[in-house]
């Protein structure tokens, strides 16, 4: 059975990168019927934070991705601990007693000869042995990897092809820290393989770290798993994605007044592909996802993309739904979306213009209260040869039946009788009912206003055209 799991790291929110990399592993999951796990990798207690992992957990959930789990690696240090213990058992790691100031005398002494800084191996037992080491009284050993010493670490990487490592490359590096806590590589490995994980699917800022956990799980003679290292995200300007170029947390494109469909349609397409399809849905993507697709050079995060992206899921939303995603943006606006019209009706109206859920709330404002237009509109579309018509228009709509149909028959009856065009009397209108300029046909502005409303404004607003 395929077992895919996402292990992100709680030490701030979840991110563009990260979400593409769930994503991944989730729809590789579900495309065969496979189980998806989420590990929180909290072993960073300095940067580990609670409201991290509430941020990730969130995301996921925003996102629609389900998941066994969470697990959490804090949980598991016996576990740790005990795999750490078999492997000294069998010589294949070993207590370390070196200190930091050590260390760092014997990375000087490396640095100075011009060589790579690497661990020298000293606490190998028969090293310690050689050289005479004790353990220090009281000392808090890590337990360190004998990594082989010759030979060479080769896998194959579902996209980047076979890779090869020598292992004098490496050094023996730590698996369990002294407070007992493991290091990512240990962690890693030791989870993986308890969690039966068939394919690890991960960034690739990781492929470096592989060879070491093959290592790793040859000591512990277990089966390896399919490794598949995804190509990083760069944004538009081709540098690495981060803060400056704009929104880089999930969460944030929630707040935005995204859909997490069109998010997951975007993510999906950084740095995977299915022929030229651009736009298609969650199930889309379960069948079509698949490793060999997955490009090997990095991705571009395009925000004008994911903006357009998010107006076509926007046109096809059901209206309900986006009037309750609207409502909180209209409640911070001072709207009270109780008294005035259905907002659903307001969302059908305005989602086919605009890009975000908060786009579609800032221009429902008026439904809920007047807008006072800017004196540059009144400027140009207040003159006082059309005034008449509109006192005209304003008697007319006060006995009109209050439909869509009635409306449009009443303002073209009156462009008719004072031999306007219609714009002369659209735009003076849409501007003193609804404060600004660009709206949905007027006559259906008016209609979900309300009479009453419409009447108000239009009083107020004769007040102020020119003499
Ligand atoms: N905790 C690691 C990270 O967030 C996980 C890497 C992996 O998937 O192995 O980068």
């Amino acid at each position: 059975m395929i077992k895919t799991r996402f292990a992100p790291s709680p030490t701030g929110y979840l991110h563009i990168g990260g979400a593409r990399t769930a994503l991944f592993c989730w729809a590789y999951a579900k495309k065969h019927g496979g189980t998806f796990i989420l590990r929180i990798e909290d072993t960073d207690r300095e940067r580990s934070t609670r409201e991290s992992v509430m941020a990730i957990l969130e995301s996921m959930a925003w996102l629609g991705l389900d998941y066994e789990g969470p697990h959490s690696q804090m949980d598991r240090l016996a576990r740790y601990r005990l795999v750490a213990e078999q492997l000294i058992k069998k010589d294949q790691a070993y207590y370390c007693y070196a200190s930091r100031e050590e260390l760092d005398a014997l990375r000087g002494q490396q640095r100075a000869r011009g060589e790579k800084p690497r661990y020298d191996g000293r606490w190998r037992p028969e090293s310690a042995k050689r050289l005479g080491l004790k353990p220090p009284p009281g000392a808090q050993p890590v337990v360190r990897f004998r990594n082989p010493d010759h030979g060479e670490v080769t896998f194959r990487d579902l996209v980047k092809g076979p890779i090869t490592v020598a292992n004098g490359e490496m050094d023996d590096l730590v698996l369990l820290r002294g407070d007992g806590i493991p290091t990512y590589n240990f962690g890693v490995v030791v989870d993986d393989i308890d969690m039966a994980i068939t394919h690890v699917i991960r960034g690739d800022d990781h492929v470096n770290n592989t060879p070491r956990q093959v290592n790793i799980y040859r000591a512990l003679g277990a089966t390896l798993p399919q490794f598949a290292h995804v190509p990083m995200i760069l944004g538009a300007d081709g540098e690495r994605l981060s803060k400056r170029h704009g929104a880089v947390s999930v969460l944030q494109y929630r707040d935005d007044g995204y859909l997490p469909e069109a998010l997951v349609n975007c993510l999906a397409r950084l740095g995977w592909s299915h022929g030229d399809e651009e736009m298609f849905s969650r199930g889309q993507l379960v069948e079509w996802f698949d490793l060999e697709h997955i490009s090997q050079s990095p991705a571009r995060f395009d925000p004008g993309k994911a903006a357009w992206l998010n107006a076509q899921y926007l046109k096809s939303a059901d209206d309900g739904r986006l009037a309750a995603l609207a409502e909180p943006f209209l409640a911070k606006n001072g709207c009270d979306t109780k008294r005035g019209p259905p907002l659903a009706r307001v969302a059908g109206l305005l989602k086919e213009r605009v890009n975000t859920v908060e786009e579609l709330a800032d221009a429902a404002v008026y439904f809920y209260r007047p807008l006072e237009p800017s004196d540059d509109l009144k400027r140009q579309h207040y003159s006082p040869d059309v005034k008449p018509a509109l006192v005209d228009l304003k008697e007319q709509l006060s006995k009109a039946e209050w439909t869509r149909e009635r409306i449009s028959e009443a303002i073209k009856a009156v462009v008719a009788a004072h031999q306007l065009k219609m714009p002369k009397i659209a735009m003076p209108l849409r501007v003193m009912v609804s404060g600004v300029a660009q709206t949905p046909s007027v006559d259906a502005v008016l209609e979900l206003i309300g009479r009453d409303e419409v009447l108000a404004r239009m009083e107020r607003q004769l007040q102020a055209f020119p003499k």
